[in-house]
């Protein structure tokens, strides 16, 4: 386990579509830890491969239930919409309101390779969200519609 230098300038390949995880082997395993440890350390909630400068499609959130292992992740559905305040830890003391949809469900992959589903409202649907868009390149500025909550 280590901890891993998170990206936290505004670096092009913070904007690079990640590619899907194919092995499930131990250097998945090694990025899966450090991510956990890195994000525990920072004291966020969500962490994707792409902040640590591996563009693969693996995301790691914990909004305080545990840790959830995001291989491969995918929104299967999504209802509503919540404006909340939200941040990103490449982008220390930047903040701003987003509109996410008020619920989501996701199916993924873990370090095994097991596909899970989850249903998730509130902060946590917005960590997978968060997280998912990561994947994909694009950085929470692009959902902010104010800055002020
Ligand atoms: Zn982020």
């Amino acid at each position: 386990m280590a901890i891993r230098n998170i990206i936290q300038t505004d670096d092009p390949v913070l904007r690079r579509r990640s590619r899907p995880v194919e092995k499930f082997d131990d250097r998945l395993a090694q990025l899966l830890d450090d991510l956990i440890d890195t994000m525990t350390k920072a004291e966020g909630c969500g962490l994707a491969a792409v902040q640590v400068g591996v563009l693969r499609r693996v995301a790691v959130v914990d909004c305080g239930e545990g840790v959830i292992e995001l291989v491969n992740p995918e929104i299967i559905s999504a209802d509503g919409v919540q404006e909340e305040q939200e941040g990103c830890l490449s982008f220390p003391g930047e903040y701003g309101v987003t509109s996410r949809p008020a619920i989501v469900k996701v199916k993924a992959q873990n370090r095994a390779g097991i596909w899970h589903f989850y249903k998730a409202d509130g902060l946590k649907a917005r960590a997978f969200c968060h997280e998912i868009d990561h994947l994909d390149g694009v950085l929470f500025q692009s959902r902010v519609i104010r800055k002020e909550p």
